[in-house]
């Protein structure tokens, strides 16, 4: 099994480089904020509550987002690896899934982690907005409650997997291609 984290704050491309990846490398793509949302379209239960979060722009509890990442990979038994996107977002969701995998005798073989600066990652999500029909890419106010967020609680998901040298930095600033040739270089690497 090959499973990769693709990590960095809101609007550093990790749902574009995703499917690029996941398309290149044959990997099940598992999207916290895609499931989250799919549960809102479903108006299930935990859809409604974790929308009430998601539209302050704060992080939905760690055990509604581990549980879902539980489920998902017991559904996907036959994976050849996943890409993780989203996920994890704090240090008890980095425990939780390191455990998660355990069980399934596997683990986190690396952590890509795109760098875009803040300005940069507020002009893009204004720009995704425009065409996402997503509610928190419209207010600039809670997407700069979304980057506080990843400050104060998802930053030290790095330092997690930085203890134990799976950290990769990626600039993620220029074309889609060039950022895909350099996550592509970075997997090669470990997948040769
Ligand atoms: P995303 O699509 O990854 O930008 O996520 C959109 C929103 O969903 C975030 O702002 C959070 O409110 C929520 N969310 C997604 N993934 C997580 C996670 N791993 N932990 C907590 N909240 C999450």
């Amino acid at each position: 099994m090959f499973n990769l984290i693709l990590f960095g704050p809101p609007g550093s491309g990790k749902g574009t480089q995703s499917e690029k990846i996941v398309e290149k490398y044959a990997l099940h793509h598992l999207s916290t904020g895609d499931l989250l949302r799919s549960e809102i379209a479903d108006q299930s239960t935990l859809g409604l509550e974790a929308k009430k979060y998601m539209d302050k722009g704060q992080l939905v509890p760690d055990e509604v987002v581990i549980g879902m990442i539980r489920s998902a990979i017991d559904h996907h038994q036959e994976a050849k690896g996943f890409l993780f996107d989203g996920f994890p977002r704090t240090p008890a969701q980095a425990e939780a899934l390191d455990t998660l995998l355990e069980q399934n005798n596997a683990s986190i073989n690396v952590m890509l982690a795109l760098e875009v600066s803040e300005e940069e990652l507020v002009t893009r999500l204004l720009k995704r907005g425009e065409t996402s029909g997503r509610s928190d890419d419209t207010n600039e106010k809670v997407i700069r409650a979304r980057i506080v967020e990843y400050e104060n609680k998802t930053a030290a998901v790095a330092d997690y997997y930085a203890a134990f040298n799976k950290v990769v930095k990626v600039n993620g600033v220029g074309s889609i291609d060039d950022i895909f040739q350099s996550l592509c270089r970075e997997i090669d690497k470990r997948t040769a």
